[in-house]
């Protein structure tokens, strides 16, 4: 847990005077995988682990920057250029000044102290926790209110050009906008979106990180895109106004499947019924029935492993072990594939032994301990005291 009270206590020492606190959540997507780039639905919820920053403004136009979590410290003149190697953790945080001054929200220099409780590269999103607390941090203490969808956008962006990850707008998305106590549910191609009540008062949302990273994962991601495309473009020869696989229905893709190859034909399968499964499954929320939500991700998993095929041997074996516990209504890998992370409903009353049951059976037959985490759904970014 960060701690609130030394977040300020510290930054009261460095800087010897009272800052602001704000704080950004990371997440975890509870099913609509690999859907956000093909236009379609998403339904992520904000863990409760969260990045804080501390801030003041200062009489200048320089950004000073320190962390944490990294003891690491930055700065730069927002007048002048900065030349940055490419992987420091410093460009989220200039990506952000940099693209608020760019949307026109001019910005006073700042202090900045940063404190993250969300586990980095652990496909919870540290880098859109980063991104969503600095840039309410910044915007606030120069007086502008920037609404949650463009402080998204912004952040998407700063991956975009500043950290070079063509991510989705997911992550930024949920960690600007989520409410606790939601899901949220994302069309990511209009930005529509509902907060979606999940309660988890019976059922623990549990993740479990198988802890490998396979080197597929971005290669095969671009594969993954084209095959999409391939599949947009010759069902559009049969279906006119098809511009992503989102504007495929069921029962289109029925009627036209055998023109496709069986690569893209199975590709395309898993995006339109898993945008089905997401629908159904905000649905199943907005009744409160976590067991059909937890049907629908057994069903997403076996669809990501078999038709996407982007899971890997440590995501299956996590989501089989899952199976033979009585207590877990639904379980699914979580993220991009090629391992990061599982997501499971566990009902709370064996909540401690499920736990207990996977992480051993898990080291038994990988000789790698998993990392587990349990999470109610939190709110989005917001000011905070101490
Ligand atoms: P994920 O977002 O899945 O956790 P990423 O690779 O996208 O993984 O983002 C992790 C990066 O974000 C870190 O390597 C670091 O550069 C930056 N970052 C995240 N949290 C912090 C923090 N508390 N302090 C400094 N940098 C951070
Ligand atoms: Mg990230």
């Amino acid at each position: 847990m960060i701690n609130r009270k030394d977040l300020v206590a510290k930054f009261q020492e460095l800087h010897g005077r009272e800052p602001r606190l704000f704080r950004a959540p990371g997440r975890v997507n509870l099913i609509g995988e690999h859907t956000d780039y093909n236009g379609g639905f998403v339904l992520p919820m904000a863990i409760d682990k969260e990045t804080a920053v501390a801030a003041a403004a200062r009489k200048d136009r320089i950004i000073r920057v320190h962390s944490i979590n990294l003891e690491d410290s930055g700065e730069f003149d927002l007048d002048a250029e900065t030349e940055r190697e490419k992987g420091s953790w410093l460009n989220y945080v200039e990506g952000m000044a940099r693209l608020l001054e760019r949307a026109e929200f001019k910005l006073t220099g700042a202090d900045l102290l940063i404190w993250s409780d969300v586990p980095g590269g652990a496909g919870l999103s540290s880098s859109a926790a980063l991104e969503m607390s600095i840039g309410l941090a910044l915007s606030e203490i120069s007086g502008h209110a920037v609404d949650r969808t463009t402080l998204a956008l912004i952040g998407q962006q700063a991956e975009h050009e500043f950290a070079g990850a063509k991510v989705g707008i997911m992550d930024q998305f949920v960690s600007a906008n989520a409410q606790a106590g939601h899901a949220l549910l994302l069309d990511c191609r209009s930005l529509e979106f509902e907060n979606v009540p999940l309660s988890t008062e019976d059922v623990a949302v549990v993740i479990c990180n198988t802890n490998v990273k396979h080197e597929l994962a971005s290669s095969e991601y671009n594969t993954r895109r084209a095959e999409c495309e391939e599949g947009v473009k010759i069902l559009g020869k049969f279906l006119p106004g098809v511009k992503q696989l989102r504007d495929v229905s069921i029962e289109e893709f029925e009627r036209y499947q055998n023109e496709l190859p069986d690569v893209i034909r199975r590709r395309c399968r898993h995006v339109i019924t898993e945008n089905e499964r997401t629908l159904k499954a905000a649905e199943a929320l907005r009744r409160n029935d976590l067991t059909e939500l937890g049907r629908l991700m057994w069903l997403s998993h076996a669809s990501l492993r078999d038709d996407y095929e982007v899971s890997c041997k440590e995501l299956d074996l996590l989501v089989e072990i899952a199976g033979k516990q009585p207590s877990i209504l639904g379980a699914r890998m979580t993220g991009g594939g090629f391992g990061g992370s599982t997501v499971n409903l566990v009902e709370r009353e064996n909540l401690l032994e499920v736990i207990e049951n996977i992480s051993l059976e898990y080291k038994r037959q990988t000789n790698i301990e998993a990392t587990i985490l349990v999470s109610d759904a939190g709110g989005g970014a917001s000011e905070i005291t101490v």
